[in-house]
């Protein structure tokens, strides 16, 4: 069993976050040291520590999962102008949080390659 991360912690209410989309399927709030005009994170409802973590049986729920990315960046009126998103994974990444979580950054214009 994994331990309780602070995303888990958000999603049961334990700490505070400003949601902009919730459902059965996806959650998502604002980050709170925002790198772009818009950032918010999106996290499943089932936790899934990582992308390395998804298993076979999790195909569909994934799916559902990141057509909620879609609407949430939507949502947030980033269409248009697009976006991006990043799913850090492991310690290469930088991933500092061990639930997996979508991060939609837009707003300005991003630059390539990421640091
Ligand atoms: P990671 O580095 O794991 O990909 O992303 C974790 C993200 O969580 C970071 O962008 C960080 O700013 C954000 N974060 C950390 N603590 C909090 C918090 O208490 N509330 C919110 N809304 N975001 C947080």
């Amino acid at each position: 069993m994994s331990s309780e991360t602070l995303f888990d912690k958000i999603l049961s209410g334990e700490i505070q976050s400003d949601a902009v989309f919730d459902d059965d399927v996806a959650y998502a709030f604002r980050d709170i040291n925002p790198q772009a005009p818009v950032h918010v994170l999106v996290i499943p409802k089932k936790k899934l520590e990582s992308f390395s973590d998804v298993r076979d049986s999790d195909e569909t729920f994934v799916g559902a999962f990141m057509k909620r990315v879609a609407i949430v960046a939507e949502k947030l009126g980033l269409e248009k102008d697009g976006y991006r998103v990043v799913f850090n994974t492991g310690a290469h990444a930088q991933q500092s949080v061990q639930y997996l979580h979508a991060h939609i950054i837009g707003g300005r214009q991003l630059t390539w390659p990421p640091g």
